[in-house]
C-alpha cells in the first residue's frame, strides 16, 4: 500500500465548501461546491483501505470504494471512474443524493475515532471529472440482438436497466407519461441538491447510445398494457409509487392544502423554464405566504427548503415524532434549519381554520410512548395541549403508496403485495406475468435512488437471461 493512503491520523475530513446559508437561500443551485484535485486526492488517502471494507457492505451497489479511493489518492483517475461507473450507472447523482450518513460513510470504520472519509464527495468529483474530460461515453454494444425490451419509467431504476441492457445490445425502448426523463430525479428533487443538467446530460447519453424515449406516453392511457407486451420480448415495470397519502379532519379540503408532488413539480418546471399555470398563479409558490410542511421525511425536508428559496414569509415544519425519530436525512434537516427553516417537533396536525382558503392549522402536541412490534415508539396524543399556526399554504409531505397497476394496466394477473407494490419473484424479478420484470420503488415502496439503481441492474441482468433463453428456443417448439 503506497505510503499516500491512511492518512486520516494525519489529516481531517474536510468536505467541500458549503455555500453560506443567506447565499444559496434565494437561488436553486447545489449548496455543496467540488472538490478540486487536490482536496479530492487528500481526502480519498485518509482511507484506511479496510480488508473488509465495511463502506461497500453497506453501499446498496457494493462500490468498490477503496479502490476507487485509492486511485483517486494516486492521481490515477481515469482508473478510478472505470472503477467507479463498473459498479453504478449515475455515480455522480449517488454521490450527491444518497443519504451517506446511512449508508457508506455511516458505516465508515474510522467514523468511530477520526471522521469518515468523505466517499459521497470523491465519488461525485470522479465522474463530474470524467465528464469534463470527456471519458464518459455512450454505450456502445459489441453486438446487436434484435430482442426488444420495453420499460415503463424513465426514473433511475428505469435508466439503470436501460443502459444495461442496451450495453449488452438489446433494442430498447422507455416509455414515461411526462416530457422529461429522470423520474423523482427531474420533477421530485429539487434543483439546490441534484442540479438539472446532471440528470439531462444522462438523458442525453443514453439516447446517443441508441436507447429510444417515448415521452408523454402513460401506458394504460395512451398506450395499453396489452399493446407494449406485444411490443417487445420482455418488459420492465419502473413506475415508482406517486399516490400521496393524504391528511384528513375538519378543513382537509381547503384551497392552499396541496400535496407535495404538486408543489414541487411546479417548482422544478418552473426552474426548467415551462410555463406552469398553477406557479404563475400563485397557487403552487410559496412567496409572502406562511407556508406549513407536514411530514419529516425527505420529501418534507425538499418542500421546506423549496418555500424558503420561493421567498416564504414564514416556514414550519410540523412532525409528529421528534428530530431523533425523524425518517428524513439528518444532514438536510442541518441544511433546512441554517436555511432559516422552523421544526416543530411533537406536533400533528388535527384540524384546517379558514372559510374558502386556510389561514391556520389546528395541531396537537404529541409524545412518544413504549416502542410497538416493530421497535419503534409509538406516537401517541397529549390531551388538552392543543395549539395553533398561521398558515396561507400548507404542504402535505406524508409519503407515497404505489398506484392500483392491476387496475391502470387492466391486467389483473398482475400480482401485487398487501401493501399494492408490485410482487416479484427475489430471485428473478419477473412478475407474475412471464417475461414481465419490476424494479424500483414500485416493488420496494418509496425508497431511494441508489436503491432503485440496484434493482434496475438486478432485473436488467435476469431479463438477459430471460431473453437468452427465449432466443434459445426454436420458434416451432415455442
Ligand atoms: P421514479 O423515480 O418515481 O420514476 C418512475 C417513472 O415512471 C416516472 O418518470 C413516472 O413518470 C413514470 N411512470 C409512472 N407511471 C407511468 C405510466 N403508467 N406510464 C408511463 N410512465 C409512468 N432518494 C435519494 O436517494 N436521495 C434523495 O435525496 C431523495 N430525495 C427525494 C425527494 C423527493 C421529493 C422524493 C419524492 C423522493 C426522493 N428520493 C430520494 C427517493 C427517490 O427519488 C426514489 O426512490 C427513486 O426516484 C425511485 O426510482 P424509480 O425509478 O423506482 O421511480
Ligand atoms: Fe455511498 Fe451511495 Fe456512493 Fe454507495 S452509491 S458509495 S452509498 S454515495
Ligand atoms: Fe476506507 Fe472507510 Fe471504507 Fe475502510 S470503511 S475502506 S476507511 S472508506
Amino acid at each position: 500500500m503506497p505510503d499516500r493512503m491512511l492518512q486520516f491520523v494525519r489529516l481531517e475530513q474536510q468536505p467541500p465548501a458549503k455555500r453560506a446559508a443567506g447565499e444559496r437561500r434565494v437561488d436553486f443551485d447545489e449548496i455543496y461546491a467540488e472538490f478540486d484535485a487536490t482536496a479530492a486526492a487528500a481526502q480519498a488517502s485518509r482511507c484506511s483501505q479496510c480488508g473488509v471494507p465495511f463502506c461497500q457492505v453497506h453501499c446498496p451497489l457494493s462500490n468498490n470504494i477503496p479502490d476507487w479511493l485509492k486511485l483517486t489518492a494516486e492521481g490515477r483517475l481515469e482508473e478510478a471512474y472505470e472503477a467507479s461507473s463498473a459498479t453504478n450507472n449515475f455515480p455522480e447523482i449517488c454521490g450527491r443524493i444518497c443519504p451517506q450518513d446511512r449508508l457508506c460513510e455511516g458505516n465508515c470504520v474510522i467514523e468511530k475515532g477520526f471522521e469518515s472519509v468523505t466517499i459521497g464527495a470523491v465519488e461525485r468529483y470522479i465522474t463530474d471529472t470524467a465528464f469534463e474530460r470527456g471519458w464518459v461515453k455512450p454505450v456502445r454494444p459489441r453486438h446487436e440482438r434484435g430482442q426488444s425490451v420495453g420499460i415503463i419509467g424513465a426514473g433511475p431504476g428505469g435508466l439503470a436497466a436501460a443502459e444495461q441492457l442496451r450495453r449488452r445490445g438489446y433494442q430498447v425502448a422507455v416509455y414515461d407519461r411526462y416530457d422529461r426523463v429522470g423520474g423523482l430525479m427531474i420533477y421530485g428533487i429539487p434543483g439546490f441538491k441534484l442540479e438539472k443538467d446532471i440528470v439531462l446530460r444522462r438523458w442525453k447519453l443514453l439516447e446517443e447510445g441508441g436507447v429510444r424515449f417515448h415521452l408523454n406516453t402513460a401506458i394504460g392511457v395512451d398506450l395499453s398494457f396489452a399493446d407494449l407486451r406485444a411490443r417487445h420480448d420482455a418488459v420492465l415495470i419502473a413506475t415508482g409509487v406517486y399516490k400521496p397519502r393524504d391528511i384528513g379532519g375538519p378543513g382537509a379540503g381547503l384551497a392552499g392544502i396541496v400535496p407535495a408532488m404538486d408543489y414541487l413539480t411546479a417548482a422544478n418546471r418552473h426552474g426548467l423554464g415551462d410555463d406552469v399555470p398553477d406557479f404563475t398563479s400563485g397557487a403552487l409558490d410559496a412567496r409572502g405566504k406562511r407556508v406549513v410542511v407536514v411530514g419529516g421525511g425527505d420529501t418534507a425536508m425538499d418542500c421546506v427548503r423549496t418555500a424558503v428559496r420561493q421567498g416564504a414569509a414564514s416556514v414550519q415544519c410540523l412532525y409528529r415524532r421528534d428530530r431523533a425519530n425523524m425518517p428524513g436525512s439528518l444532514r438536510e434537516v442541518k441544511n433546512a434549519e441554517e436555511e432559516g427553516v422552523e421544526f416543530v417537533w411533537l406536533a400533528a396536525p388535527e384540524a384546517f381554520l379558514g372559510d374558502d382558503r386556510v389561514t391556520a392549522v389546528r395541531a396537537a402536541r404529541m409524545h412518544l410512548g413504549l416502542p410497538d412490534a416493530s421497535g419503534r415508539q409509538a406516537v401517541e396524543r397529549l390531551e388538552d395541549k392543543g395549539f395553533t399556526v398561521p398558515a396561507d399554504l400548507v404542504i402535505k409531505a406524508l409519503g407515497f403508496d404505489p398506484e392500483d397497476l392491476p387496475e391502470a394496466f387492466g391486467e389483473n394477473a398482475l400480482k401485487v403485495s398487501r401493501w399494492g407494490t408490485l410482487s416479484v419473484d427475489r430471485t428473478s424479478f419477473m412478475t407474475s406475468l412471464p417475461g414481465v420484470f419490476a424494479a424500483g420503488d414500485i416493488v420496494r415502496g418509496a425508497s431511494l435512488v441508489v436503491w432503485a439503481i440496484r434493482d434496475g441492474r438486478d432485473a436488467a441482468q435476469q431479463m438477459d437471461a430471460f431473453l437468452q433463453q427465449t432466443a434459445a428456443v426454436p420458434a416451432a417448439a415455442e
